[in-house]
């Protein structure tokens, strides 16, 4: 539903299909799926399939139901399932649509092998623990779940992990190590790297990168903006100033009266809130941009409404355009300095864009 409520979340999927060759160009040895789990990452699975149809070597979902849908939807490029499956009842899918599977634990296998006996060409991603701890073999399982996939007449296998730390200090040689101990002499196709490691970590790209976050423009580096990466923002929250307030010093504004006025002020009000998906916890100071200048939020975020200062933007009247963040009439502001004055990540503010905000296609 299009609405004269201004908000308005604007996809680029130019944006996506450049950030996608971006990836390409730094893993160039290397094949990549466009993760576009999580309704691809709030940007709309579909936008992104059709910004990627034509250039994506494959594809990355978690719901097998959504990888069948593509199929359907004429995708022929080889289709992941992050998670693999979740029941022996997700293996006709499997094989009826040729879709390539994680598998990260002896219950699929067991899955897998019951209904694959019979000589079904398989793909897997056979997954390791190398010390995210939450899915995969370890030492003590890989060996029989390996035993028990070489004994399946088609399979294909690629060992694949996934790291923790690809963004923090810590790095990936730690994780690499260990993945290089459990894959033994292993020869065939390898895939390990997310976002940060494509960007940062060459000697991670394998066989197939797995790059999400930064497809949709964002950082996953807290101290490395994304235009410094070369990355391009895919969404942009957009909306208006639907009230002004000039108010004295002494004056508090919003709910709670977090914010007092030390002077005089100008106080613009945007048709934005938390249930339009803008994170309830961004203090007051977090940016946003006005009619083409740059300023803070003020006060509580309200369920449709937030506040902020235009004291030094003359032109700023009601209509005057406001980026929360992306490129915008309203100015430019990254997602990550959003998320960041939140105590959040681009990940989570992308998520969670309400439902209720329409949708426009294309650059503006
Ligand atoms: C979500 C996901 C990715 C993508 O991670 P980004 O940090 O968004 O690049 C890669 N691999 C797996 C297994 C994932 O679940």
């Amino acid at each position: 539903m299009t609405t004269s409520r201004p908000i308005r979340v604007h996809i680029a999927p130019a944006a996506i299909r450049a950030n996608y060759r971006l990836a390409k160009s730094l893993a160039s040895g290397a094949r990549a799926w466009a993760v576009i789990k999580a309704d691809a990452y709030g940007h709309g699975q579909w936008r992104a399939v059709e910004a990627l149809r034509e250039v994506a070597d494959g594809f990355a979902v978690l719901e097998c139901e959504n990888a069948v849908a593509l199929r359907q939807a004429g995708i022929s490029q080889p289709i992941l399932l992050l998670e693999g499956i979740f029941s022996a009842d997700d293996v006709p899918a499997v094989i009826e649509h040729r879709l390539t599977t994680v598998v990260h634990c002896l219950e699929q296998v067991e899955w897998l092998r019951r209904a694959a006996g019979d000589g079904q060409p398989l793909s897997l991603c056979l997954k390791l623990n190398t010390g995210m701890n939450r899915l995969g073999f370890t030492a003590d399982t890989l060996a029989s779940a390996l035993g028990i996939l070489r004994q399946l007449p088609q399979v294909e296998l690629t060992l694949m992990t996934h790291f923790a730390e690809a963004d923090g200090e810590r790095g990936i040689d730690w994780q690499l190590a260990r993945f290089h101990e459990l894959a033994g002499d292993w020869r065939g196709a390898v895939s390990l790297a997310n976002s940060a490691a494509i960007l940062r970590y060459p000697q991670t790209h394998g066989d197939w990168v797995r790059p999400g976050i930064m497809l949709y423009g964002a950082s996953p580096f807290a101290e490395q903006s994304a235009a410094d990466l070369g990355l391009r923002p895919a969404m942009t929250l957009a909306s208006r100033l639907i009230g002004v307030q000039e108010i004295a010093a002494g004056e508090r504004v919003g709910y709670g009266g977090t914010f007092t006025a030390s002077r005089q002020m100008r106080i613009g009000i945007v048709a934005c809130g938390y249930a339009d998906g803008y994170p309830r916890q961004a203090p007051s100071g977090t940016p946003l941009a006005v009619g083409g200048c740059r300023t803070g939020t003020v006060g509580r975020v309200s369920m449709d409404m937030l506040a902020c200062d235009i004291t030094d933007i003359a032109a700023a009247t009601i209509g005057s355009p406001v980026t929360l963040w992306g490129e915008g009439a309203g100015g430019t502001v990254a997602a990550d300095e959003v998320a960041a004055a939140a105590g959040t990540i681009a990940y989570e503010l992308f998520c969670a864009i309400a439902p209720r905000v329409p949708v426009e296609i294309g650059e503006r």
